[in-house]
């Protein structure tokens, strides 16, 4: 299960966090996901209840803000967001859009430890 090895590396990246705090025990954990990362939200946070057992995050919450898609119109000449997938067109005018700006997040903004 592709969300099981996503959430196992998340917590890795936790537990060297901790090691490097000193910190025994994590409270919560923040992370940003794009809408086009390809994982699924509701797996992944089942995921990381299972990946957390028997380590220091076992119990801590993971808090996922979602990254909305974001693409460069060539035709707006600015930043839009997209409403159509898989292919990407202003929500403005209609148009291709260029390139992406946003929305294939996958990394931690925060954690929240207890010394
Ligand atoms: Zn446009």
């Amino acid at each position: 299960m592709h969300e099981l090895s996503i959430a196992l590396n998340i917590v890795d990246g936790v537990l060297e966090e901790l090691d490097r705090q000193k910190s025994g025990h994590v409270e919560a954990v923040h992370l940003r996901l794009g809408r086009l990362s390809g994982v699924d939200k509701d797996a992944l946070s089942f995921s990381y209840g299972v990946a957390c057992e028997g380590t220091p995050l076992a119990n801590s919450r993971l808090l996922i803000e979602d990254v909305e898609v974001a693409i460069f119109c060539p035709v707006c000449g600015v930043e839009r967001p997209t409403r159509s997938f898989p292919v990407l067109i202003c929500a403005n005018c209609g148009a291709l859009g260029e390139r992406v700006l946003r929305g294939e997040e996958l990394e931690i903004t925060a954690m929240e430890l207890v010394t």
